[in-house]
């Protein structure tokens, strides 16, 4: 079996004739030496990502913005008007734009790309008879692949055997409704979508499981015949982009009712064509603001740098903007907000209590009973036994180091089975596992049917104390009898051990001598009930501190589990969520009582309480939903399959990285790579200074363009010749937002930004009080311009001279400026002269660039300015620290008037 192995339109051929005509059973899978060759002769399994646009129409993209039309247009004017200098400047302006512009966004692109190709999904394949998980690009041609609900298919699949299972192909056919699969053949040219007995590459396994055979990997697969939706995590558009977007279109067109206006004006008022079409150019130029839409985009991708760094991966970039305004974090319990370090502590039979030592996943400890009267009985080790068969779990040592692989509920049932000194991999070994139900979180129970060498069967179950309880109606005894069961008692006991903070699991068994295949409707009833495991997993003590930080930020945490609401609320204790004093169970609600509530009711439930135990993933998208119809903006963890409608609802899905199915990623805007409530945190904080950053960088930019159209105003109201020139303003919009703005980026977070209430989602991005400082800023910037320039002008000097002293009015008092928007609210002396050193960096690039402007020759020509006498320098200086100074007051005096408003919480007026 040395030859490649091809297999095509295997849904034609029946199982057997496909399971015959193998080389090798589907139960041992392909041998390693045979993947090799698989691999060699057709290669990887991997998509060729659907590159994004072309750099050349990236490129091309660049030149459709309004601003570029109208440089474009106002080039041809100056060729026809033989101005070469100024055609050739307004051009080479034009070009660095689009340049620049490219190059940003191409960097933006790839920090992205770089985040969509760190998310690589795994899978499960049986090769040499072993099953082993996988990164989803190694599987090959031939490979068997196992497929549980949760799991993302790897490749196309000719499906061998198969429980119940449905495949979600809305990725493929757009067809929402999960299709239910067969094994059976269907005849030639069934159309894709009926071809029920494949999956396909990219869709989800939504219920049930299956084993399949690999029929095409990469782009053979149906998806990559289509070779859609490969590239759509990286969109660049979020809601604030889109209204800058719109806002701009607008702003286009004012602008031009304007340029034509003032050239009308230009004109009554006797001033040459030339000039006035100069005018109205200098005005459209100075209006929009160029640097704005790429700072946003540059500020975005590197907030998702940032939260990588944190461990938060962003898969949809608007959830960079939302996490800033998040008012409601809704968490799973279990990993998240615990440790997800189980440890069985406790057990229970009808007439026997153990207390089990140890730690962790070391199999040390002994269980010991904790009243003398008890035996360890046929009972206990019945009830461990259970919890061993029933069982997918593996404990293993690492570097000295106890780990599970599998779900730790299940490795901490393993561990108990150590420390009643049976070897777990014989007691497993000596049943052959014939059948099994997984668990779901919307059952509760997970069971297995098992046979023995004597051919008896077994099936084993385990679960909430609810559902194994129902199907109970007999107990064992530590002498092994069998007893009518006291529920009630059994109930007690739980609960005793729920309110420790124990997760509590139940465990019961049934012989069987024929070998039946599970399904829920046989395993209703007549099971033996063997005894309860209580198992401690502690919160996470940076939990703590981050719900803590939550709160005093206004966002509301709220725990939501699947666990016993006993247990959620002592755990709920230990993690702050609930005050000591209350009753237990007072704000705990259960799942079973919100589906009791009415809409109404729901709502202020959903609001004030904030633990909710026993909770199925219909009840998850019932809580997003209700609160978000109260304004909230709400985050929702989730693993599991059920839980991605919630995950899409909620304005910011979460899933885990370590733990979780595919289906849950899928669905989420963000992944925690190491599945911890801190980290959802840090996001958020991260979410806030992104938003920060923007702010300032928009109050930042306004005013130049104010400040610049209303000299152009001015000047052609008053009939005065211009202070700056078209191609001078462009020089001061572009070198200004590149080396000062952007340096805003840099500016750390400030120290406040987790103790006021998060930023409202709807509420406009300027409130008035920045907007009266935005005019007050253009107005500062006007005067000073307009009267430098005058001034100037009458001192004697030449108009180059005083258009270069205007220039350098703007371009200085901007800089001054720019300390002031280091923060909106604080005064600058506060913040640390060089907690940002890029700032001091920008400031003097800056200089140097406007040195050359003013005094290299050729820049002297290309931009119609001349060099400028200390005095002017001195004055443009002097009206920059104005500028400063008079802010800072504005500052002042808003803190003032809020702190006035509202002596206790010293929120600022500009965070409305
Ligand atoms: P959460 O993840 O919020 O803790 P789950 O839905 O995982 O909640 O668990 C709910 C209940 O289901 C647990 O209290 C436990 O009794 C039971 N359970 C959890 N994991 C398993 C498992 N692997 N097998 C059987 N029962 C389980
Ligand atoms: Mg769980």
């Amino acid at each position: 079996m040395s030859e490649p192995i091809k297999h095509s339109n295997l849904y034609t051929e029946s199982r057997e004739n496909i399971i015959r005509d193998l080389p090798y059973s589907p139960e041992y899978g392909l041998a390693q030496e045979q993947v090799e060759i698989q691999r060699e002769t057709y290669g990887s399994n991997r998509l060729t990502v659907k590159k994004h646009k072309h750099p050349v129409i990236r490129f091309a993209e660049q030149f459709h913005q309004p601003l570029i039309y109208i440089l474009l247009a106002a080039t041809i004017v100056t060729l026809a008007l033989q101005e070469w200098i100024d055609a050739g400047v307004i051009l080479a302006v034009v070009m660095l734009n689009a340049i620049v512009g490219f190059l940003q966004e191409s960097k933006a692109l790839k920090a992205i790309d770089a985040l969509a190709n760190s998310l690589v999904s795994e899978t499960t394949v049986i090769r040499a008879g072993k099953r082993c998980k996988i990164d989803s690009s190694e599987v090959v041609l031939g490979d068997i692949v196992v497929l549980e609900s949760g799991d993302k298919v790897p490749a196309d699949l000719r499906l061998l055997r198969i429980r119940d299972l449905q495949i979600d192909e809305s990725a493929l056919t757009g067809e929402s409704v999960p299709s239910e699969k067969r094994v059976e053949a269907v005849p030639v040219n069934t159309a894709l979508a009926d071809r029920n007995n494949m999956a396909y590459s990219s869709t989800l396994a939504t219920y049930g499981s299956g084993i399949g055979i690999v029929t095409a990997i990469g782009d053979q697969t149906e998806i990559g015949r289509i070779s859609a939706l490969i590239a759509n995590t990286s969109t660049l558009d979020t809601p604030l982009t889109k209204r800058i977007a719109k806002f701009s279109h607008y702003l286009t067109y004012a602008i031009l009712v304007l340029a034509v206006t003032v050239f009308v004006i230009s004109i009554m008022q006797g001033v040459s064509t030339v000039n006035s079409f100069m005018a109205s150019i200098a005005l459209a130029v100075a209006a929009i603001p160029e640097g704005l839409p790429a700072a946003i985009t540059i500020m975005l991708a590197i907030g998702v740098a940032r939260m990588a760094k944190r461990r938060a991966i962003i898969r949809r970039l608007p959830a960079v903007e939302t996490l800033g305004s998040t008012t409601v974090v809704c968490s799973d319990k279990t990993g998240t907000l615990t440790q997800n370090q189980m440890t069985v502590q406790h057990i229970a039979t009808v007439d026997g209590e153990y207390r089990i030592t140890g730690v962790g996943y070391k199999p040390s400890g002994s269980i010991e009973p904790i009243n003398d009267s008890s035996s360890k009985g046929i009972n206990l080790r019945a009830t461990v036994e259970c919890g061993v068969l029933c069982n997918n779990a593996l404990i293993e040592q690492k570097d000295n180091q106890w780990h599970v692989v599998g779900d730790p509920t299940e490795g901490a049932l393993l561990c108990v089975g150590e420390k009643l000194s049976f070897n777990t991999d014989e007691v497993q070994k000596s049943y052959t596992r014939i059948d099994e139900l997984p668990f779901e979180s919307a059952n509760q129970y997970m069971a297995t049917a098992t046979q023995d060498n004597l051919g008896e069967v077994l099936i084993c179950i385990k679960g909430s104390l609810e559902s194994i309880l129902s199907k109970c109606n007999v107990a064992l005894t530590s002498t092994g009898k069998e007893i009518a069961l006291d529920k009630e008692a059994i109930i007690k006991r739980a609960d005793a051990m729920a309110s420790k903070g124990l997760r509590v699991l139940a465990f019961a068994h049934r012989k069987e001598n024929h070998t039946g295949s599970l399904s829920h409707t046989n395993v209703k009833a007549g099971f033996l009930f063997l005894g309860l495991q209580g198992m401690m997993d502690p919160p996470r003590p940076e939990a703590i501190e981050a719900i803590d930080a939550c709160k005093r930020a206004g966002v509301d945490v709220k725990m939501i589990t699947g666990d016993h609401a006993l247990t959620a609320s002592s755990i709920a204790k230990q993690l702050g969520l609930l005050g000591t004093s209350e009753d237990i169970g007072k704000s705990v609600v259960t799942g079973t009582e919100l589906n009791d509530l009415s809409e109404q009711q729901l709502a202020a439930v959903a609001k004030n309480a904030s633990v909710f135990a026993r909770v199925t993933p219909d009840n998850k998208y019932r809580l997003v939903n209700s609160l978000q119809s109260q304004g909230h903006v709400v985050a929702m963890t989730g693993d599991g399959v059920n839980d991605a409608p919630a995950l899409r609802r909620a304005d910011i899905g979460v899933a885990m990285a370590l733990d979780g199915t595919e289906v849950a990623r899928e669905a989420s805007d963000m992944m925690l790579t190491d599945d911890n409530f801190a980290t959802i945190r840090s996001a958020i904080e991260e979410g806030r200074g992104i938003f920060d950053n923007l702010k300032k960088f928009i109050v930042w930019t306004l005013p130049t363009n104010g400040g610049e159209g209303l000299v152009i105003l001015l000047a052609v109201l008053l009939g005065a010749s211009l202070p700056i020139l078209p191609v001078q303003i462009l020089w001061i919009n572009l070198t200004t937002a590149i080396l000062l703005g952007l340096m805003l980026v840099f500016e750390p977070k400030e120290n406040d930004i987790m103790k006021r209430p998060p930023y409202p989602s709807n509420a406009s991005l300027i409130d008035s009080a920045l907007l009266i400082r935005i005019t007050l800023v253009s107005i500062l910037l006007c005067a000073g311009a307009f009267g430098m320039y005058e001034w100037t002008l009458m001192n004697g000097s030449s108009t180059e001279q005083a258009r270069t002293v205007a220039v350098a009015v703007f371009v200085i008092g901007e800089a001054f400026y720019l300390l002031n928007c280091r923060s909106l609210t604080r005064p600058f002396l506060s913040l640390g002269l060089f907690s940002n050193p890029w700032i001091w960096i920008g400031i003097t690039g800056m200089t140097l660039l406007q040195l050359g402007f003013t005094y290299l020759p050729f820049m002297n020509s290309w931009f119609k300015t001349e060099p400028i006498d200390l005095t002017s320098w001195f004055m443009a200086i002097a009206w920059g620290f104005i500028i400063f100074l008079i802010v800072g007051i504005e500052k002042g005096w808003r803190n003032k008037i809020s702190s006035l408003k509202s002596p206790k919480i010293r929120r600022s007026a500009y965070d409305n």
